[in-house]
C-alpha cells in the first residue's frame, strides 16, 4: 500500500516528546534504518533532536522504507510512547510513512578521514555534532547582539573591500578592483575610528579575511569577527567592558544552551567561573611566567602559538595580557605614558591551552605620533590621508577591541580544531566545498 502525503500538521521530535500517547506527524532525514524481522527501525532526525520510529509490515508506505537509505527525506505519522530502551528515551509506533527526496548511497560511513568529511562538508554538517555547535554558534550571535544593544551600542556595517592595510601587511587577500589594487578586509578599524565620531558608541560583526600561511588549529582564512570601538573611553574602561561582554556570552550559552554543550562532553565548571573580574598580566610578567616554565622568549615579539599554549594552561578563566611592545602590535594603538616602548593594549586569552580571543587597545590620538607610527610600519601617510583627517577634525580619546567569535565559540566547545565552529571553513589548503 502506498502511503499517501500527510496533511495534518508537523511537529519537530522535541515537541513530539510532549505528545506521548498522542497522534502526530513528523519529517526530517532518516539518520539510521534498519530491518530485522519484518520490522524496520528507523532513527529519524530533525534540527531538534532523534526518535526511532518503528514501522511494521502492512503499515501504508512499509515497501518505500525498505527500500530507503540514510538521509533520504521522509514523513511519518504515529503515535508516541516513552521507551527507555530508545534512543533518547521515545519512540514513534508508526502508522504511515512516505519518502520525500530519496536518497542514494551515503558518501559518508563511519570512521572516516578527516580529508574526505572535509571535502563532503556539505553532507557532514548534518552530523548531530555540527548541528549542536551551530546552535551554540547561533546563540553567541544573537548574545553579541543583545550585549551592545543593550548598552546603547550602534550595529554599523564597514565595507569588506578596501584600499589600505591596518594590521600588516602579510595577511592581506588582494583584490583587483576594477584594474587598481584593494584587499579583504583584516578589520573594520579605520572606519570604525571615523564613525564614533557620528554615533560613539558601535559595533559590527562581519566576516574579516587573513590570508595566513601558518597552518595552526585556530586560523581561518575568513572568520567572524565582532568588533567595537567606542569614543571617550580609556584602557580600563575598555578591559572592564572586554570581561563583562565574555562573561555576559558565556553566561547566556551556559543558561540557552546547556544541553548542546553537555552533548558535546564539555564541562561546564570552567565555564560557570566565567564572570568579571578577569586577571591583567603585563606583557613582562608573562614573559616572567614562560621563563618559570624553560620557554626562552625575545622582548618585543608577539606570542605564537606555542607560548600561549604554556601562557593559558596556567589559568582557569580568561585573563588579559597588557602593554605589548609597540613595535609588536598594529600602528594606531596608543603609546603608553609610563613606559614609552609599550602600548596600551591587551589581547585576551581563552584558558585550558586556547589562546587569543581578543584584541584592544586605546588609540593614539595625536595626529603627528600617528604619521610618524605609519612610517615606521613601512606605510605610506599618503595612503591614510582620509584616516588622518579623524586627527584634524576633533579627535577625542577612544577605545576599541575585537573579538574572534570562531575562536572564543572553539574554547566554549572545547573543540580541537576551529573549523568545526563554522559550516564552511576557509583555510590555507581549502576553498571546497
Ligand atoms: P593571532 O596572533 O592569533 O593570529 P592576531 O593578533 O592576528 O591573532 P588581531 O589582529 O588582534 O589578531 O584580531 C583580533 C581577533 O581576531 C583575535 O584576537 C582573534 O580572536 C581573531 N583572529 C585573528 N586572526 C584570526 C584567524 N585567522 N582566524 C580566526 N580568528 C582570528
Ligand atoms: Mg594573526
Amino acid at each position: 500500500m502506498k502511503a499517501k502525503k500527510e496533511t495534518g500538521k508537523f511537529i519537530s521530535i522535541e515537541e513530539s516528546r510532549k505528545n506521548v500517547g498522542k497522534k502526530v506527524n513528523l519529517r526530517g532525514w532518516v539518520y539510521r534504518i534498519r530491518e530485522s524481522k519484518g520490522i524496520i527501525f528507523l532513527v529519524l532526525r530533525d534540527s531538534s533532536g532523534i526518535m526511532q520510529c518503528v514501522i511494521k509490515e502492512g503499515i501504508p508506505g512499509f515497501g518505500d522504507a525498505q527500500k530507503t537509505l540514510n538521509e533520504a527525506s521522509v514523513e511519518l505519522s504515529g503515535r508516541v510512547i516513552k521507551d527507555d530502551r530508545a534512543p533518547e528515551g521515545f519512540e514513534l509506533k508508526a502508522e504511515g510513512f512516505r519518502v520525500v527526496g530519496p536518497a542514494e548511497d551515503f558518501p559518508i560511513k563511519k570512521d572516516q578521514s578527516t580529508e574526505l568529511l572535509l571535502d563532503h562538508r556539505h553532507l557532514w554538517i548534518r552530523s548531530r555534532r555540527l548541528t549542536q555547535i551551530f546552535k551554540i554558534r547561533s546563540e553567541l550571535f544573537g548574545a553579541i547582539d543583545s550585549f551592545f544593544r543593550g548598552r546603547g551600542f550602534y550595529e554599523i556595517q564597514s565595507p569588506s573591500i578596501t584600499s589600505s592595510a591596518c594590521e600588516g601587511g602579510s595577511t592581506l587577500f588582494e583584490v583587483d578592483y576594477f584594474g587598481s589594487k584593494s584587499y579583504l578586509t583584516q578589520s573594520w578599524q579605520l572606519y570604525a575610528e571615523a564613525m564614533i565620531a557620528s554615533l560613539e558608541k558601535i559595533y559590527c560583526i562581519a566576516p574579516s579575511f587573513r590570508a595566513e600561511k601558518s597552518r595552526t588549529r585556530r586560523h581561518l582564512a575568513e572568520y567572524w569577527h565582532a568588533e567595537a570601538e567606542m569614543a571617550w573611553m580609556d584602557m580600563d574602561e575598555n578591559l572592564k567592558l572586554q570581561e563583562e561582554f565574555i562573561s555576559f556570552l558565556v553566561q547566556e550559552i551556559l543558561k540557552k544552551r546547556k544541553k548542546e554543550l553537555e552533548f558535546l562532553g564539555r564541562d561546564l565548571k570552567i565555564l560557570e567561573k566565567v564572570k568579571p573580574p578577569f586577571e591583567r598580566v603585563t606583557y613582562d610578567e608573562a614573559l616572567e611566567i614562560l621563563k618559570k616554565k624553560g620557554i626562552k622568549f625575545q622582548w618585543g615579539e608577539d606570542f605564537g602559538i606555542d607560548e600561549e599554549k604554556v601562557l593559558t594552561s596556567q589559568f582557569d578563566k580568561p585573563f588579559f595580557v597588557v602593554n605589548y611592545p609597540r613595535k609588536a602590535k598594529a600602528f594606531y594603538m596608543k603609546v603608553n605614558p609610563e613606559n614609552p616602548k609599550t602600548v596600551l593594549c591587551a589581547d585576551m586569552f581563552a584558558p585550558e591551552g586556547y589562546g587569543e580571543i581578543t584584541g584592544g587597545s586605546e588609540r593614539e590620538t595625536g595626529l603627528k605620533e600617528l604619521v610618524k607610527r605609519i612610517k615606521a610600519g613601512g606605510g605610506n601617510p599618503r595612503d591614510y590621508q582620509w584616516y588622518l583627517d579623524t586627527r584634524r577634525f576633533g579627535s577625542v580619546p577612544h577605545s576599541g577591541f575585537g573579538l574572534g567569535v570562531e575562536r572564543l565559540l572553539m574554547w566554549i566547545c572545547k573543540l580541537d580544531h576551529i573549523r568545526d565552529t563554522i559550516a564552511f571553513p576557509r583555510t590555507i589548503n581549502r576553498v571546497y566545498p
